[in-house]
């Protein structure tokens, strides 16, 4: 029986899992869960999943919680503690990591540290501190396993055992394949009109808000193209990025010899979930069967770095190495905030990052505290730029 602590649970990745889980009582068992603040959906899933404990980090939503589950044997906590402490609970074997952003980072960290198997769909969480995070991966015997489609699709293309020296086994190529998003094929003249609304509609995966508009402006590319690079311990050379609009192969790896190995499937998250929940082994996870003849076509087309600046921003953060990346992460993290408040304009996005990018120093990635503070620095670049009107 594997004791599961799942972060980020009321979120698109964390209902994807409660799904994947509740197909397998047998195997799977729900220890703690933890949100934000949406006190709805946590009083709903603790009810029907039963977890030991549940966390929200909102302490008025912890209250309210409280209140709702009463009688019912749910421990309630609050705080951003709180998430560090069931992360590394002894009594939790593996740690579902689907918090999204930053605020990910430190209770992701705490799992690793306590040797967890951690299964990773908080990117910015490696993009941000990826050296410390896989030296403490290594140092701590975590069992890291990768739950976004495309980087758990290599993992499956790869040979099975150690992620290093990949090209020692004759791996010369990872293609990380993307949908190119919604706005693959607007005209540049009409990006300027972008409503958060379009930005979110997503024309194959269904996620959250954030999320939804990385994929958007291929930022989701970018970040995952600096997790590829720590994950499998590769160069962002060696990486490439290929469109390929209907998401059915999720990614690839070229090898030596000529051969490319490519993971299909339905673009539907609880794939990747439950390879990562069973590895080694393969449950059910409740997705449609592949119908190619009902896809019929697969198609592929280069990446446009003008189309997609934030590509080229990604390679450029990842390629200076040190707190860039996580500078980069800051600053689209807050102008992804202010576009779907209605801030500011789509195009803005990859301006106010490329401008804080100059702005901002970066500094070898050394401590976390180094990171964090860098990361402050990123977002008060961001806040001042939109604050100033200067959008
Ligand atoms: P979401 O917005 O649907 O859910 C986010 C979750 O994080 C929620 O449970 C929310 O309560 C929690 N959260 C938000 N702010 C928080 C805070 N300040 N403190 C504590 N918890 C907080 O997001 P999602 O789409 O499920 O994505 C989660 C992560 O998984 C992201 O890092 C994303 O990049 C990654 N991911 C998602 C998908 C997908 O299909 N949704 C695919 C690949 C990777
Ligand atoms: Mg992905």
């Amino acid at each position: 029986m594997q004791r599961v602590c799942l972060l980020g649970a009321t979120g698109s990745i964390g209902r994807s899992t409660l799904d994947v889980l509740a197909r397998h009582p047998d195997r799977f068992a729900l220890h703690a869960v933890s949100a934000y603040r949406n006190v709805e959906r946590m009083a709903e899933l603790c009810l029907s999943h039963r977890p030991q404990i549940a966390v929200m980090v909102d302490a008025d939503a912890a209250e309210e919680l409280r209140r709702r589950l009463d009688g019912q044997g749910v421990e309630v906590r609050s705080g951003e503690q709180a998430l560090i402490d069931i992360a590394a609970d002894e009594r939790v074997d593996t740690v579902m990591a689907a918090i999204v952003g930053a605020v990910g980072l430190m209770p992701t960290l705490s799992a690793v540290r306590a040797g967890k198997r951690v299964l990773l769909a908080n990117k910015e969480a490696l993009v941000m501190a990826g050296q410390l995070f896989m030296n403490a991966v290594r140092e701590q015997g975590a069992e890291l396993l990768p739950i976004d489609s495309e980087h758990n699709a290599i993992f499956q293309c790869l040979p099975a055992g150690e992620l290093r020296r990949l090209g020692d086994k004759g791996v010369t190529r990872i293609w990380l394949t993307g949908s190119g998003g919604p706005f693959r094929e607007r005209p540049l003249d009409a990006f300027d009109v972008i409503t958060p609304e379009e930005a979110i509609a997503h024309p194959n995966w269904s996620m959250g808000p954030k999320i939804s508009v990385d994929s958007a402006t291929m930022m989701n590319k970018g970040l995952e193209l600096i997790e590829a690079c720590w994950l499998f311990d590769l160069p962002q050379s060696e990486i490439e990025i290929l469109l390929h609009p209907q998401s059915i192969i999720h990614s690839m790896v070229a090898y030596s010899d000529g051969s490319v190995l490519a993971q299909m499937g339905n673009p539907d998250m609880r794939t990747p979930i439950a390879h990562a929940l069973a590895w080694p082994d393969r449950i059910d996870s409740g997705v449609e069967p592949l119908d190619l003849v009902k896809v019929s076509q697969l198609n592929f087309e280069a990446a446009d770095e003008k189309r997609f600046p934030c590509l080229r921003l990604a390679r450029a953060a990842i390629t200076e190495g040190g707190t860039r990346p996580a500078i980069l992460n800051a600053a689209n993290e807050i102008a992804v905030e202010a576009f779907l408040a209605g801030r500011i304009a789509f195009t803005r996005i990859p301006q106010l990052i490329e401008d804080c990018m100059h702005q901002t120093e970066a500094h070898a990635a050394e401590s976390l505290e180094r990171i964090l503070a860098d990361d402050a620095a990123a977002r008060d670049c961001v806040r001042r730029a939109i604050d100033g009107g200067r959008v």
